[in-house]
């Protein structure tokens, strides 16, 4: 700092010298006002790397920061003719006019934050390499100072290393908050990055130890909206862990000036002491905005007593033009140019969020949690008493310790499915896979069932009407006197679904088409005695409850016994999560049963 002194040094006359600041003294000075602390050169750095469009982004500490920070990306890198003008001050590859100012959506425009650290560290090494140079290049800066650039050797990409943050700063060194709260603010700027980039994997070690280690989910999804989805999931469950992102429940909503917000309201048993669980983001940006945080915890005021805040991540999107980034040197004050319609906004959907989640007990309920049915369902299981499951056969079953019992997969939010990986497939008759808290068991033919059953009820809800398959020999089929009553009862429902039968002469029907929902189907006629069989059955079709499809499904479903391949299984899996009731069979059986991580270990005497 020796050189900034004489900046304001008085000659012994007295008179005041006007000078110009050296440029490494005045970076120093802008270095202030950007990167206050440790926490805010690392989110400049993950954000250079964003810009670069990195995919992974690997980042190391070291005592919270001031001794070292790294951070390591697969993104675009830089040329070496352009490595020095990096440095520079007001050197930006993402900005050329005042206009684009407007119309932003890198996160870095000014330019400002590399040379500034530089500044402030007592070494940074830039090691660089783009996709079609043969070799890295490296420039390297001492106090503020460029040494020298060199070949160097790394995969396309970047890495930045700091040595020594703040070394030219001492009176910034000595305010430092001290080491605990240095790294929780490291870690709330990675966790940032990753609720905000679910798509790019990142990873933080800190003194060795990794805190954070978010893996981008594979591609699953055709369906844009559908794959943000599970991509924020996996990205809730880097950050928060497994259990609260499978009950968090997800919202999306847009109003008529263009704004429009999507995120994750987290379970009532999920909330916390404090408000690091309201995540906001405004156009990618992680932003600490008290109003937008009140409208949030407003939301769910008859949800939490007081003192819990709510998990929730609220990410808004606004056109560029409608906000400005640039009110904060580290831009996290962004002002939306109509804050009071965010508010409304938010406000309104997380409540209307928190009241159609039918689950979603207040807390001081919480006793009658859990057991609740789907409203839209209830009349249609009540006939049907949900048969306890257990291990039937196992030895454990008779012993009244329930502890080790399978049980079905409840959540705080049921209609959600926990995210599963499948395994494999156990005595021809169950899914076997891996969920958040343990092992579960997917009956494949109720699952199926349930699958083809809301299939079938939403193609015969349409009004364009149920999509037909027709036969192309259609079998000729001669009902008895029994079939043949219960057909002309069933026939209207059964052509509502997307059958097409007609009479024959005497006692004698024509399968013309099958539902479009069955595709599986390899035996009409079997298929059409079969539903018969099962509505004659039935003395009094419950009321909600469709029979005709609930016999169908069931009569249309991979039966148990019937291999299946990796493909089928995953795709079942896929299909049931979609389902509104995914819990249940139409007839109210489980689909799944869960037999928990700790339970098993118990069993294996290991707890
Ligand atoms: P800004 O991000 O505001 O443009 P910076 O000082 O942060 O300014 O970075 C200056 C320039 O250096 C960027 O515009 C970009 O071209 C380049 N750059 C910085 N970090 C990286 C990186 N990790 N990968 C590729 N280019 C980078
Ligand atoms: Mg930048």
């Amino acid at each position: 700092m020796s050189r900034a002194a004489g900046a304001s040094a008085r000659p012994l006359d007295g008179q005041a010298v006007i000078e110009r600041l050296p440029d490494v003294v005045a970076a120093q000075i802008a270095a202030g006002e950007v990167i206050e602390r440790p926490a805010a050169v690392l989110k400049e750095l993950i954000e250079n790397s964003l810009d670069a469009g990195a995919t992974r982004i690997s980042i190391e500490v070291e005592d919270a920061g001031r001794e070292r920070i790294a951070v390591h990306d697969d993104g675009c890198g830089i040329p070496t003719e352009q490595l020095t003008l990096a440095f520079a001050r007001h050197a930006t590859s993402k900005l050329r006019t005042a206009r684009q100012l407007f119309s932003l959506t890198s996160y870095g425009f000014r330019g400002e934050a590399l040379p500034a650290i530089a500044a402030a560290a007592g070494t940074l090494t830039f090691t660089t390499r783009t996709n079609d140079s043969p070799a890295a290049a490296q420039i390297t800066f001492r106090d503020g100072r460029e040494e020298d650039v060199r070949a160097a050797a790394r995969a396309p990409g970047s890495s930045v290393e700091l040595l020594d943050l703040f070394a030219n700063q001492p009176a910034r060194k000595a305010f430092l908050a001290g080491p605990r709260a240095e790294r929780a603010a490291l870690v709330r700027v990675a966790s940032d990055a990753v609720l905000a980039n679910p798509s790019v994997s990142i990873r933080l070690q800190i003194d060795g130890r990794e805190v954070l280690n978010h893996q981008a989910a594979e591609a699953q999804s055709q369906d844009i909206t559908e794959q943000r989805y599970t991509d924020l999931r996996y990205a809730l469950a880097s950050v928060f862990g497994p259990g609260p992102a499978q009950r968090a429940v997800v919202f999306a909503a847009t109003d008529e000036d263009g704004l429009s917000l999507d995120g994750f309201a987290g379970a009532t048993q999920d909330a916390r002491r404090n408000r690091d669980g309201i995540r906001l983001f405004v156009n990618g940006r992680p932003v600490h905005d008290r109003r937008l945080s009140y409208a949030v915890q407003e939301a769910y005021r008859d949800w939490l007593p007081s003192g819990r805040f709510p998990l929730a991540i609220v990410r808004l999107h606004a056109p560029p033009d409608r906000v400005d980034v640039n009110v904060h040197p580290a831009k996290t004050e962004v002002k939306l140019r109509d804050a009071d319609r965010a508010f409304g906004l938010v406000q309104r959907t997380l409540r209307e969020t928190l009241a159609q989640d039918r689950s979603a007990a207040p807390v001081r309920l919480a006793s009658s949690q859990g057991q609740r049915p789907d409203l839209e369902y209830a009349e249609e299981l009540r006939p049907f008493r949900p048969i306890q499951p257990g291990l039937a056969g196992s030895p454990r079953s008779a012993i009244p310790d329930t502890s080790t019992a399978a049980k079905p997969v409840e959540s705080t939010w049921p209609g959600r499915l926990p995210p599963l990986r499948m395994v494999g497939q156990l005595h021809r008759t169950f899914i076997i896979a891996e969920g958040p808290n343990g092992l579960v068991l997917i009956d494949q033919h109720g699952a199926h069932e349930r699958v083809v059953y809301e299939r079938l009820l939403a193609a015969s809800d349409d009004h364009a009407g149920a999509v037909r398959q027709p036969l192309l020999d259609p079998p000729v089929i001669t009902l008895d006197a029994n079939e043949a009553a219960t057909w002309s009862g069933a026939n209207e429902s059964l052509a509502r679904l997307g059958f097409e039968i007609d009479l024959f002469g005497d006692r004698a029907v024509r399968l013309r088409a099958l539902p479009a929902a069955l595709p599986s189907v390899a035996d009409g006629e079997r298929l059409l005695r079969g539903i018969l069989a099962d509505l004659s059955a039935i003395d009094r079709p419950p009321d909600r409850f469709d029979p005709v499809a609930a016999s169908a499904a069931c009569h249309g479903s991979v039966r148990r016994g019937a291999a299946l391949d990796a493909a089928a299984m995953g795709s079942l899996l896929r299909d049931l999560e979609r389902c509104r009731n995914p819990h249940s069979c139409p007839h109210g059986r489980p689909t799944l049963v869960e037999i928990a991580a700790d339970d098993l270990l118990r069993e294996f005497g290991r707890t």
